[in-house]
């Protein structure tokens, strides 16, 4: 068959998504897929298993990224690189990542049915630890694969119960003895669910990002003074709960302070003792504020000190701020964005050109090669939840995008 007339299967890709998402399914049809869990392992002995049988030169490196290279007819050329993430948010979704790792596989699958020679060799990739929940930070295996982040500091992460990073990858049998380490790449696709309301609420099939929006992340730390409740006037008390409440509605006002050209949400919040007959004695928050414009959420975090710095002294509570995390915004690379655009619609799918609220592992491959990424519809909006859904026929849409731009991308000489 002529590689212009090549298409996805819906079935065996639904059949692949389907299988993927049995392991560490919930009782509310999500999964919890966790990084380097017991049902990573599970997830990626599968997805090894599904490579081998496509006969691709597999191999795993230090940081458990599992690669697959499929040979072109100029070995020495960039590879073409497609893939994603296996691991999930707790109580997470059947799509988010693992969509992108199963479309390359179903791009792959097809290429290798129907014996299309490429160019170049073309390559899917698994990338450990995107999501950072159980180990901060999130695109752990990408950061370290585009030299960003430090090996040696990533191992050391740890999770809740303090175990680290670097024992739980031995532990699961994927620490690869290949370095993580970058080579050069020609073109970069990753294909994933929108994670937001726009495609649906336009009546777009597929999302052509023009990059992803800047990322900062804060821990803030709250000492008041724990005492019993009862005997305890309301007037002098330091709790550190009523201060973070305070804190919290400032961290929702400030996109519309600031003109809403951002976003900002405290997600996570740990209130101590945590006890009905205890005032508040410590709260730890976190506060993430993203945008396409760094220095607005840089200005927005100024003011949030500010406000902070005031109650805090208002309510007698010390307050320890720490920038944990930024990442500038990214502008994906033109030319490719522009043939994920004009792929889809040549495939007759409607298409909108937008930005992505969320990190993906192509940031960090965009900093060191030409990168971009094709989104697909999530019903509802919806996403890190085990109701994130999306339509099998929009999933076949973004794998039949995908095919066709790595092949582009795999036939340049
Ligand atoms: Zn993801």
């Amino acid at each position: 068959m002529e590689a212009k007339n090549l298409r996805v299967s819906r079935q065996r890709l639904k059949f692949s998504l389907e299988r993927m998402a049995k392991i560490g399914a919930t009782d509310g049809g999500g999964v919890h897929r966790l990084a380097l869990s017991d049902e990573d392992k599970q997830a990626r002995d599968l997805f090894l298993k599904w490579l081998k049988e496509l006969d691709l030169t597999v191999r795993v490196d230090e940081m458990g990224n599992i690669f697959g290279k499929r040979k072109g007819r100029s070995p020495r050329l960039p590879i073409v690189l497609t893939g994603s993430h296996i691991d999930s948010q707790p109580q997470g979704g059947r799509f988010d990542g693992i969509l992108g790792v199963m479309g390359a596989l179903e791009v792959l699958r097809t290429i290798q049915e129907n014996h299309i020679e490429t160019e170049r060799p073309v390559m899917i990739v698994n990338w450990t630890n995107e999501e950072g929940t159980r180990f901060p930070p999130a695109m752990a295996g990408s950061g370290v694969w585009t030299g960003t982040l430090n090996r040696d500091w990533v191992y050391r992460q740890a999770d809740i119960q303090g175990k680290k990073l670097g024992g739980e990858l031995a532990r699961i049998g994927y620490k690869g003895r290949q370095p993580a380490r970058k080579w050069p790449v020609h073109a970069y696709y990753e294909l994933h669910i929108e994670q937001g309301p726009i495609l649906e609420k336009e009546g777009k099939r597929i999302g052509v990002p023009r990059g992803i929006l800047g990322l900062n992340w804060y821990d803030v730390d709250i000492e008041g003074k724990a005492n019993q409740v009862g005997p305890t006037p309301m007037e002098g008390r330091n709790d550190a709960l009523c201060a973070a409440a305070e804190m919290i509605l400032k961290v929702n006002e400030l996109p519309g302070r600031m003109g809403e050209n951002l976003v900002a949400t405290v997600g996570e919040i740990h209130n101590s003792p945590n006890s009905r007959n205890i005032i508040p004695g410590r709260v730890h928050f976190t506060v993430d504020i993203r945008s396409w414009d760094d220095d607005l959420s840089l200005r927005a975090w100024e003011e949030l000190k500010r406000d902070f710095g005031r109650i805090s002294k208002k309510r007698g509570c010390p307050t320890i701020l720490a920038e944990t995390w930024q990442v500038e915004h990214a502008s994906f690379d033109e030319s490719l964005v522009k043939r994920v655009g004009e792929t889809a619609q040549r495939l007759g799918f409607s298409t909108h050109f937008m930005v992505s609220g969320a990190g993906h592992d192509a940031s960090y491959v965009n900093q060191v090669a030409p990168a971009a990424m094709i989104f697909v519809p999530s019903i509802g909006g919806r996403s890190h939840v085990e109701v994130e859904n999306t339509k099998w026929e929009d999933c076949e849409a973004g794998a039949n995008v995908l095919l066709h731009c790595v092949l582009q991308s795999a036939l340049e000489k």
